[in-house]
């Protein structure tokens, strides 16, 4: 008997480290079969293969190279190159992950008639400016099955009409990942981090701030990211700042410049990633995946966020809020006396309890080998469908 099929679709950094457990998962089971397509939308070593090296996971087996200058490159390219892919593989559902260019791929999911997973599902910061936000609405109501990491997030589906029997709470991946691949292994990361390590870099162990920033609404707003800048020029720390690329060609384009006290540098891998956030005074950012990690790893954060679908990082005290489109409502010594104030503390993790990736993928692998994807139309739930159905009077 032919095996059943998973397709998975990612395409950015923080997917193959939030999925890495997951994938090791399913793909090493024998009675199913799960073809792995990278989007395209990073490519780059250090923000792709480095992490599939890194996190043990076997490359993609289908790269659909779908690249672009905007956003609309990006999603339109995805789009065209998955459609023949699926219509090839015929996959008994297709997953995808997060709110990213590559999760807009799910139109063409749709235009299959192909189930579509989604993990990180229902997910909000209820700020529509943020594309993100968008995506993330447009692939929640399109899915057949939804992982949602915490019982608030389920809520925020059913409040939008989606089925609550097409949305399972898991918890976040995220811990399961620092589990396996820092704790378990932090005697390793310990013998890396030597004093020499930090002169490399030109920084002390303990006194320097991390950080990453790589928004749209932060680096493409001149302003906001103007009063960025300002804000770490402010501190007496270092600020060892791992730019991504388009980071690095706003800077360039717009003649902006680091302050003095900020050693930029080109993205790095997660193990190095993961040694510069542990040993920091604290990590200023505006990524998600960096407010769950500091969270979980006990290091306080600067969030450069108007809003956040991570509100849980707030409500624990672990991280403080800085709004890069309002500084005068932020000045920097405020914040980093309030970044400073957190360094000590200690708070629980309100994120998962380290077993959500293998929730994921054994509810995966059961609905895989039982044919169990296709759920109710998401919001056949609540609406009388008698009129749509009905066979009588005919
Ligand atoms: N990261 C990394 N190297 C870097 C910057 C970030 O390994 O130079 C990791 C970081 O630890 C986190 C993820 O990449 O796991 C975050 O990626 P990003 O901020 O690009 O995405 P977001 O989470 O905002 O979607």
């Amino acid at each position: 008997m032919e095996k059943r099929r998973l397709a998975v679709i990612l395409g950015i950094r923080p997917d193959v480290i939030r999925a890495s457990l997951i994938l090791n998962c399913i793909r090493a089971d024998d009675e199913v079969d799960v073809t792995f397509i990278w989007s395209g939308q990073h490519y780059s070593d250090n923000l792709k293969d480095i992490f599939f090296r890194e996190l043990k996971v076997a490359p993609p087996e289908i790269e659909l190279k779908a690249g672009g200058e905007s956003d609309t490159d990006i999603t339109t390219a995805v789009i065209a190159k998955l459609h023949p892919v699926l219509e090839e593989l015929r996959p008994s559902a297709a997953v995808f992950l997060g709110d990213t260019n590559t999760t807009m791929g799910c139109l063409a999911v749709a235009q299959c008639n192909i189930p579509i997973v989604h993990i990180e599902g229902c997910m909000r910061s209820y700020d529509w400016r943020m594309p993100e936000e968008k995506y993330r609405t447009v692939i929640d109501h399109l899915s057949d099955v939804i992982y949602a990491y915490l019982p608030e997030y389920k809520q925020q589906g059913i409040d939008e009409g989606l089925n609550p029997e097409s949305i399972v709470v898991t918890g976040n991946p995220i811990v399961d990942v620092l589990e396996e691949y820092y704790y378990k292994r932090k005697s390793r990361y310990d013998e890396i981090a030597t004093d020499e390590f930090y002169r490399q870099r030109g920084i002390t162990k303990g006194d320097y701030y991390l950080m990453t920033c790589h928004r749209r609404e932060n680096v493409d707003n001149l302003n906001s990211f103007k009063a960025i800048l300002d804000l770490i020029g402010a501190t007496d720390r270092k600020v060892y700042f791992p730019a991504s690329y388009r980071t690095q060609k706003v800077l360039q384009e717009t003649g902006l410049r680091c302050p003095d006290n900020v050693i930029m540098v080109d993205p790095v891998g997660y193990q190095e990633m993961l040694i510069l956030t542990v040993d920091s005074a604290g990590v200023i950012t505006d990524s998600g995946t960096v407010v769950e990690e500091t969270c979980v790893l006990g290091v306080p954060s600067l969030q450069m966020r108007k809003s956040t679908e991570r509100p849980q990082v707030y409500d624990v005290g672990s991280s403080v809020k800085f709004d890069p489109a309002e500084p005068d409502f932020y000045p920097s010594d405020v914040m980093f006396h309030k970044l400073e104030s957190l360094r000590g503390h200690t708070w629980e993790n309100p994120l998962g309890d380290g077993k959500s990736s293998q929730r994921i993928s054994e509810d995966l692998l059961t609905r895989l080998k039982e044919g169990g994807f296709r759920n109710h139309r998401p919001s056949d739930y609540h609406v009388d469908t008698h009129r749509s159905y009905r066979d009588d009077g005919l």
